[in-house]
């Protein structure tokens, strides 16, 4: 593969598909269509090389995970910029990726050593007082890694790492519209002379579900309807899946709220990586009081994003381009559907003529029979409404089949975090936006449409990965038990005697009194 910046990635043999410029929706690149053969003959590789890799301990993979660590930042700039050629995005937004890469390698090799350790479990009552427990855990061999275009390195970065760490294998697809930056990081693992338990395998929708048939757990991230066609075929094989899908984040801005930062917050929240965030700001519910100088001033910030690709790397551009026409299409229909029934834009609301650039958009005098404000847009557009009460923006908020997550901002703590949880989401930040994802110490998953299971949170993290096996010891062996056989009254008396006087909570039954 070459990767020069100027023209098309070609590689040589076999069916291929293109990856377009969203600058100018030119041909960026041609990769391989992997079908199912060719997947399932990286499975097979993978699968010869974990069980060494599990072998090899948690310390010692941590060791290759940071190598790798040094290798993508070695890299850098290379990496970067194929992030930035195919998905368009400012060169602030693009710098943000490899700052995951430095945060969850360094957290997962600080920390899986002890978390996959061996638990030491006390019995529970009496009669299993001698017993030895231990939980203990061992990885899905070939855990599948599948992914979205919004975050080309961060997604993927967002959970191989702990997978690896947990001594898994990995078989990764990332999406048809951003496979460029993951291919090449991916090839950075073999590069450091790692053992071979990373694969990256590119092409379609159907590249993805040959690598679910060929997987012993599942992680997704992506669209609700993928996610669930996801979830059927897990059922069928009987693999776990852990889903994180789309959401439709509401943030709730009371009267008592710091204005400066919640219109600051407002405005990054909603419009960072151009709106193509799971967790963006999609919905905003502003207490009356405080309305119409929020909307004023949110209005003027907003009209002074700076949108562009600045691919000379310069930090002039504040938000770049949409991955993909369509995505600018499905951002056109809903601020078109708003304005039909009766919102108002108050900046932005126009297509880019060439490329896939979307004016970060303002509307406002939206309500709930508008798309906008109940269907995923994943897009630059903040949509505005006034609310009366505490109860009208939590009802309001609720409102939503999705349950990612959202966010409440006042300058009482207290009252905030009441609020908070009220909300039936998977997660909640105080006076700021975005920040929950890179809380590795808590979960982060999504509730009702928005996925199942969490993405990460402490040990969780790694121990997904993992199957618990349970090793229940004796610490007196003797030659034989008391319920083993033969059976005999005089035994089964003893059992029924020791069950009732340890496990009632009276002395009448202790003691098998009859009742009164
Ligand atoms: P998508 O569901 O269209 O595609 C995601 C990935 O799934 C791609 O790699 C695609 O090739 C693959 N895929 C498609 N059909 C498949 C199938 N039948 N079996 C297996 N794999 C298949 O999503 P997208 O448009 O790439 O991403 C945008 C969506 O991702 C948005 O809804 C967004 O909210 C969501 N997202 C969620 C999170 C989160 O953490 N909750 C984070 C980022 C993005």
């Amino acid at each position: 593969m070459t990767t020069t910046q100027s023209g098309p990635i070609t590689h040589d043999a076999g069916e291929t598909f293109e990856v377009r410029s969203p600058i100018d929706g030119s041909v960026a690149a041609r990769l391989p269509l992997h079908g199912p053969d060719h997947v399932a003959a990286a499975a097979a590789r993978l699968r010869a090389a974990q069980p060494a890799w599990e072998d090899l301990g948690p310390k010692q993979r941590c060791k290759y995970l940071l190598q790798w660590l040094d290798w993508i930042m070695d890299n850098e700039r290379r990496l970067l910029d194929l992030v930035q050629k195919e998905s368009g995005k400012s060169w602030g937004d693009t710098s943000f990726e490899s700052v995951v890469a430095v945060q969850i390698i360094n957290y997962v090799a600080k920390h899986a050593p002890k978390w996959l350790a061996d638990v030491k479990v006390k019995p529970d009552g009496l009669l299993n007082k001698t017993k030895r427990l231990k939980v203990h855990a061992r990885p899905y061999p070939l855990v599948g890694v599948i992914t979205p275009w919004n975050f080309p390195l961060t997604m993927p970065l967002l959970d191989i790492p702990f997978a690896l760490a947990a001594g898994a294998a990995v078989l990764s697809k990332p999406s048809e519209v951003t496979p460029l930056a993951w291919s090449e990081a991916a090839r950075g693992w073999q590069e450091i002379g790692a053992p071979h338990v990373l694969e990256c395998v590119t092409g379609l929708g159907a590249t993805g579900a040959a690598v679910v048939d060929q997987v012993d757990m599942i992680q997704f991230t992506g669209s609700t309807r993928t996610g669930r066609a996801i979830a059927v075929r897990a059922a069928e094989r009987l693999i776990p899946a852990s889903l994180e899908l789309g959401g439709k984040d509401a943030m709730i801005v009371l009267d008592d709220a710091d204005l400066d930062r919640a219109v600051n917050g407002a405005v990054w929240g909603g419009l960072f990586n151009a709106g193509q965030v799971c967790i963006s700001v999609e919905r905003l519910y502003v207490h009356e009081g405080i309305y119409d100088e929020f909307v004023s001033r949110v209005s003027e910030k907003v009209a002074a994003i700076r949108q562009g690709t600045d691919t000379d790397h310069s930090f002039t551009n504040d938000i770049g381009a949409m991955a993909t026409p369509a995505q600018v299409d499905i951002v056109d229909k809903h601020v078109q559907d708003a304005l039909a029934k009766g919102a108002r834009v108050l900046t932005g609301g126009t297509r880019g003529e060439v490329g896939n650039y979307y004016a970060p958009t303002v509307l406002v005098d939206v309500d709930h029979n508008m798309a906008c404000m109940t269907e995923e847009t994943f897009g630059p557009t903040l949509p505005i409404m006034k609310v009366g009460s505490e109860e009208e923006a939590v009802r309001l908020a609720n409102d939503s089949p999705y349950g990612l997550a959202g966010s409440v901002w006042s300058r009482d703590a207290k009252r905030a975090e009441a609020l908070a949880k009220r909300l039936d989401t998977g997660g909640v930040t105080l006076n700021n936006a975005l920040t929950g994802v890179a809380q590795m110490g808590v979960p982060f998953g999504g509730w009702k449409s928005s996925g199942m299971g969490a993405r990460n949170g402490g040990a969780y993290s790694v121990r997904k990965y993992t199957r618990q096996q349970a090793l229940v010891g004796e610490r007196v062996a003797m030659k034989s038990e008391m319920n083993w056989y033969p059976t005999t009254p005089e035994n089964a008396g003893k059992m029924a005697k020791a069950v009732r006087l340890l496990g009632m909570h009276d002395w009448r039954r202790r003691f098998g009194k009859p009742a009164r």
